[in-house]
């Protein structure tokens, strides 16, 4: 990982830009990272990131993981992460707006 890579990825760890919205009583999970340029949905499988980078990389089939995306997993392992509840009812809203965050 490159420095520059890393120090993003600490600095989302350090920020708890780390987001686990669970929405009941379906418990379908989303997670979110707060980046430098927004919000971005991310997913481990499958391995998505709604950034621009992962876009690009799997155009160019490099299957590379994005800062997001380590700071996620990275997130993940040590528990670092904020949890928000929700009703199902609201998931609808939660993605517009979701998408409105998305650049
Ligand atoms: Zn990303």
């Amino acid at each position: 990982m490159k420095k520059r890579t890393k120090d993003k990825v600490l600095s989302i760890l350090d920020r708890k830009a780390i987001r686990r919205h669970v929405f009941l009583p379906s418990k379908t999970e989303i997670w979110t990272v707060i980046g430098e340029e927004g919000d971005n949905l991310v997913s481990e499988k499958p391995t998505f990131c709604s950034c621009k980078d992962f876009y690009f990389s799997l155009l160019k089939k490099e299957k590379k993981f994005c800062y997001h995306l380590s700071a996620f997993v990275a997130a993940k392992k040590r528990n670092m992460y904020s949890t928000f509840y929700y009703e199902d009812a609201e998931f609808e809203s939660f993605m517009n707006l979701l998408f409105k965050e998305i650049k």
